[in-house]
């Protein structure tokens, strides 16, 4: 299970509204007169401008660099109680996020005047946050301790694990990142998108290399993922070890790891460990993963055997396996189409760092393709999750521009299915069939692999690297919860063992006692919209949602300011909530309701408080229209005299 965050493509908008302004969408039940330009009413309230955000456009611009605007707060509001600093005798552990949730991994070791920091991810919001791009982990607790930030510490080029430096860097005061080259490539092209304040500085280290950040010895060891570069990491402490170890699954034949693991793991050999902080994604499955090898000897003989055009779809971010397709390809004579722009962003970082080479002839242009008899042609294809606007999508539902299908054509779907999106890629599927492709999933065959090891890999890991305390990390609780458990299985002592939330404080004092300290470090969403980084509000969430599912309604009033009468029958302009011109009984009641709460508000025009006839009128409206429809559309009550 591959999350979500890890593919680098930003996800299409599903909403159709955003696409198109409101004054372009067809306006049912508009009454003949001009819309009011701005519905009055108070601000912070449900009659301030609720609808503000249709025009957004659902994208940030991919051309041209973006400024990253902050409204988060950098100093906390209120004097809460301040969080002390660890006592000289504790390392503080303090994941800031991806133990709730798979995605914004980011966590900080703190101990004497250090801290370290491991990764900075985000995630993608999901249908709980309407309208958010992407959810950051609260770096609040780093803010307000920047001067003993030593560094920033990368153990992959994942979203889930680099997607937050161009929101978060300036914030924590543009520490230096130490990572392995693929990784700080990634880093770099990414930044392009962006101007910051103070470029962003990268270290390239190796995975035998050891640095000294500050007074401490910092030790990298090579971990297998779905990237090349992964790294853990080893943070010496006074007291031992702390062990990070990215996201991690383990090369093996039939349960025994390879060499290439061993000699990565042998590092632990001789070292007391203190604490292991460990991916916990897929410990909850049973065995071993599929290694990456049989995924490539499937791919190869597909490759080779095939007789018809080949479409290949999966992650931009499982980059090795990227590799190795273009590698067959050019072995067995093939011609690649590479279609979507971060699968050929990540193989042209690739290619210039020298992890992968072939000719120039052996890509080539979607549009040239016709030149080449079908069964030389490979598509790498990104969507394979069933995004509405990716390549495969657009094959499916014949809007691509170039591409095709033909019965003769094979769609291989190189990705397993992540919870939230089995719909999506059924619908995906049938497209693709009814076109008379040949699809195979992984389900009937070794197409696919995770990133992420089982149980079986993860109990290995913690025979080699034996720690004395446990903290799981990466994943929803009950993930860590799993993990947790085999730990205990493995000789951790339980008491030696705590499972986090975001934010946690998490102190070892002395070596000997792990405790969750009881208050936490700042916990409050921070989202991004556009490039605007803030702190969710709930009252916007709650809007969102409500527009969402039960649309919303004007309704304005003109009165005559001496007589506090009505001047003409009241207006009603609604979107998402009943179509009005089959409503009209349901309208004119409206109107009569209408007329009676402003008639009834302003008995004494000259005594009347406006705001009080506004709020008045909304209720009214909307406890007559929850009577009659079962609905709460949102109200928005207008008032204007004349
Ligand atoms: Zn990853
Ligand atoms: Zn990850």
């Amino acid at each position: 299970m591959e999350p979500q965050s890890a593919s680098n493509e930003p996800r299409p908008n599903t909403s159709a509204s955003r696409s198109a302004p409101p004054s372009t969408r067809p306006q049912h039940g508009r009454p003949s007169h001009a819309r009011p330009s701005r519905p009055a009413g108070r601000p912070g309230t449900r009659t301030g401008r609720p609808v503000r955000h249709f025009g957004r456009p659902s994208h940030p611009p991919r051309r041209g660099k973006a400024r990253v605007e902050h409204q988060a707060p950098t100093q906390r509001k209120q004097a809460s109680t301040p969080i002390p600093s660890p006592a000289p005798d504790t390392v503080r552990i303090i994941p800031l996020g991806g133990v709730e949730e798979i995605g914004r991994n980011m966590t900080a070791v703190e101990f004497g005047d250090d801290i370290f920091i491991l990764d900075c991810g985000f995630a993608f919001s999901e249908g709980e946050t309407p309208g958010i791009d992407y959810i950051l982990p609260n770096t609040g607790y780093l803010e307000e301790r920047r001067e003993k930030i030593r560094g920033l510490l990368i153990s992959h080029g994942h979203l889930d694990h680099i997607g937050g430096i161009p929101y978060i860097i300036d914030r924590i005061g543009n520490p230096t990142i130490y990572t392995r080259k693929l990784t700080g490539m990634m880093i770099k092209k990414r930044q392009e998108e962006f101007t910051q304040t103070s470029p962003v500085n990268i270290r390239e280290v190796e995975k035998d290399e050891v640095i000294k950040l500050g007074a401490t010895t910092i030790r990298f060891f090579g971990v297998t993922h779905t990237v090349p570069d992964s790294m853990g990491i080893i943070i010496e402490t006074p007291w031992g070890d702390v062990v990070f170890t990215g996201d991690i699954k383990l090369n093996h034949l039939d349960g025994e790891p390879s060499a290439e693991e061993k000699r990565e793991f042998g590092v632990f050999k001789n070292r007391k460990v203190l604490a292991l902080l460990m991916d916990s994604t897929n410990v909850w499955q049973p065995g071993f993963s599929i290694p990456e090898s049989v995924v490539y000897t499937t791919l190869e003989k597909i490759i080779k055997d095939s007789k018809g055009r080949l479409v290949i779809a999966m992650f931009a971010s499982h980059l090795e396996r990227l590799i190795r397709v273009v590698h067959f390809a050019e072995e067995y004579g093939k011609k690649i189409v590479i279609d979507g722009r971060s699968m050929r962003t990540n193989i042209e970082i690739a290619r210039e760092i020298g992890l992968i080479k072939y000719k120039d002839d052996t890509v080539v242009a979607v549009e040239n393709m016709g030149q080449y008899p079908a069964e030389r042609l490979i598509i790498l294809a990104t969507g394979a999750q069933g995004d509405e606007f990716a390549s495969l999508a657009r094959i499916g539902n014949k809007t691509h521009k170039y591409i095709r299908l033909q019965p003769t054509d094979t769609v291989v779907l190189s990705s397993s299915v992540i919870p939230g999106n089995e719909r999506a890629v059924q619908k995906l599927k049938d497209n693709l069939s009814r076109q008379g492709a040949h699809i195979i999933t992984y389900h009937a065959s070794d197409v696919h692999a995770s990133g992420h090891g089982n149980r079986e890999e993860a109990a290995w890991i913690h025979s080699q690297i034996k720690p004395k305390f446990f903290i799981p990390v990466h994943g929803y609780h009950y993930m860590l919860r799993v993990h947790a458990d085999l730990a205990v299985e493995m000789g951790v002592k339980p008491e030696n063992i705590c499972i986090p939330d975001n934010s946690s404080l998490v102190d070892i004092k002395n070596g000997e006692k792990i405790s969750k300290h009881a208050l936490k470090a700042p916990a409050e969403l921070r989202v991004v919209e556009g490039h605007t980084v803030s702190e969710l509000s709930d009252v916007l969430m709650r809007d969102r949602k409500a527009l969402g599912q039960e649309g919303f309604c004007v309704v304005v009033a003109t009165i005559d300011r001496r007589t506090g009468k009505l001047h003409k029958s009241p207006d009603i302009i609604s979107r998402g909530f009943v179509y009005l011109r089959d409503n009209k009984e349901l309208m004119d009641q409206t109107r009569l309701i209408i007329r009676k709460s402003v008639e009834t508000s302003l008995r004494n025009p000259r005594a009347a408080d406006l705001d009080a006839a506004r709020e008045d009128l909304a209720d009214a409206v909307s406890q007559f229209l929850l009577q009659r429809t079962m609905k709460r559309p949102i109200v928005i009550p207008v008032i204007v005299s004349i």
